[in-house]
């Protein structure tokens, strides 16, 4: 039975074609609140019959959507910011609620999100194309074309925040956007749903269709679906990207990360503790952008203490929120145990957090540090996502930058220092996509781009900025050549 109201907003069912309905498989998960452990939904598990029924719906909302000036298609997107602005307090509280993180870090990521709604307003007037006479009576001429009905699979640890990357481009220039949340955070995805209809925007343009691997599958072989953003582990992306192209579609998937922050001895060491600790415990550590790996340059060692001085402060449950799930921070537990049996000595050990009242049925893990770390490790190597700071002491910034080079993830790289020319030095050779000077979270900020290299990006181009128009769109190339009449046509 479907439905244009959601029958309860604990119960994540499908919106396709402007409608909520239950996936016809009859599977489904529970949903809990990460910080307290309660169960606060159910998510229906969508097989390919569902999956067919969404993309249906959004094929036939996108033919006109195409044809719609795209004036026009950015209003409801101006309506949905105001809607977002104003209901800020409470997208924040769910998103928190469902995904564990601190009610001020989900507004950030709310309000990182509406960056990108932003940017996508602004096309009308940015994004015009080009002409010219190529020569005498022949001119070409770029024109901008949608794909069609484009898909968005996104990861558990930003609910707003990653959809938001995908879907105000995508719309803007003229597709159905199809989404298929993280069946951890699906709460989120509904409520977005619900702030896109309300904003105006015609029915099937933008659906969401929760499920599992077995979904997204579906999803990418469908062929309806011309084009996926994906966003999630590397395993995961790499996987989609190959099922993606396969079948000739265009997929940018991005995936893990391992970060590297590099502190030069002639650090500010002010900017340089906060900038560390809120890079590796900041959403409890889970974001591809997270400082994971601290790399100490001879004499920066002495950093190391005040470092695990300031994480020690951090109260988890109130600065620094939980774990995804039980299995998350059990693997955690794993790898810090891993890394003390390996000859890593535990400076801070965060299997000893304590969670708040309330939070006994919780999934917590405090902030961690482990010294004396060898670069082949498995806490240097391989992405924990959680708040594990791996320090690795090495003599020359040469020996980091050759750390850096060997990672086979690319998402941030940070340098600490005072140096202009040694800030320089490592901008020209790391080999990760976004690069920090004194800055932990070195998070392009629109209308620049987002995206790593190596196994933390699989496809050209990035999400957001222009490399988002670029993902949901084609270019089309006309070359005109009219016959020069020399008499009166009719209109004269
Ligand atoms: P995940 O890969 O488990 O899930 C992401 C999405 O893919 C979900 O919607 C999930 O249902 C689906 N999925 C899971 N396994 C799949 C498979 N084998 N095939 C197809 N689809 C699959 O990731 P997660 O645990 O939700 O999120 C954390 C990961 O996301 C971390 O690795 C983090 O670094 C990464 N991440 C990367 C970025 C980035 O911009 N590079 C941003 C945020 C998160």
């Amino acid at each position: 039975m479907s439905r244009t109201v959601r029958k309860d907003d604990r119960d994540c069912e499908n919106f396709a074609g402007g409608e909520w309905r239950a996936p016809r498989s009859g599977l489904s998960l529970d949903v809990t609140n990460p910080s307290t452990g309660a169960v606060i939904g159910r998510v229906g598990i969508s097989l390919a019959d569902d999956v067919a029924d969404v993309v249906s719906r959004a094929l036939d909302a996108a033919r006109p959507w195409a044809e719609t000036p795209i004036k026009e298609r950015v209003r409801p997107l101006r309506r949905f910011h105001q809607l977002v602005e104003r209901g800020a307090s409470d997208l924040s509280n769910l998103v928190a609620m469902e995904s564990g993180k601190t009610v001020a870090e989900a507004l950030a990521g709310i309000e990182r999100g509406l960056e990108v709604v932003e940017f996508a307003l602004g096309l009308p007037n940015a994004d015009v194309g080009g002409a010219l006479d190529v020569s005498r009576g022949v001119s070409c001429e770029y024109r901008r074309e949608p794909l069609g009905v484009v898909a968005g699979i996104t990861p558990f640890n930003f609910p707003a925040m990653v959809p938001l990357w995908m879907f105000p481009i995508a719309l803007a220039v003229g597709n159905a956007f199809v989404l298929k949340p993280s069946e951890k955070v699906p709460l989120t995805a509904c409520r977005l749903a619900e702030l896109m209809a309300e904003s105006g925007l015609p029915a099937g343009l933008f659906s969401v269709v929760h499920g599992d691997r077995r979904t997204v599958e579906a999803l990418v072989d469908h062929p309806g679906v011309r084009a996926v953003g994906f966003v999630g582990s590397s395993v995961a992306a790499k996987s989609v990207y190959v099922r993606a192209t396969t079948l000739g579609k265009r997929a940018l998937c991005l995936g893990g990360a391992k970060n590297h922050l590099i502190v030069a001895p002639d650090a500010d060491e002010a900017i340089t503790v906060k900038g560390v600790v809120d890079s590796f415990t900041g959403c409890a550590g889970q974001r591809c952008m997270a400082g994971s790996v601290l790399v100490v340059v001879g004499d920066a060692a002495r950093f190391v203490a005040p470092i695990v001085a300031a994480a020690k402060s951090i109260e988890v449950g109130t600065k620094m929120g939980a774990i995804i799930d039980a299995a998350a921070r059990d693997r955690l537990a794993r790898a810090v145990a891993k890394a003390d049996s390996d000859g890593a000595t535990v400076l801070l050990d965060g299997r000893d957090a304590r969670p708040p009242p309330g939070g006994e049925r919780g999934h917590y893990f405090g902030p961690t540090v482990l010294d004396g770390v060898r670069p082949e490790m498995e806490c240097a190597q391989v992405e924990l996502f959680g708040p594990i700071l791996a320090v690795i002491r090495v003599p020359t910034l040469h020996d980091a930058l050759a750390l850096e080079r060997e990672s086979p993830y690319g998402n941030a790289t940070v340098i600490f220092t005072t140096s202009g020319a040694v800030a320089s030095h490592v901008v020209d050779h790391a080999t990760s996509g976004m690069v920090g000077i004194n800055v932990g979270v070195p998070v392009p900020r629109d209308p620049f781009s987002f995206g790593g290299t190596k196994e933390s990006k699989f496809g050209h181009g990035d999400i957001t900025g222009p490399g988002g128009v670029e993902l949901w769109s084609n270019l089309k190339k006309v070359t005109t050549k009219w016959a020069p009449s020399k008499d009166a046509n009719w209109m004269s």
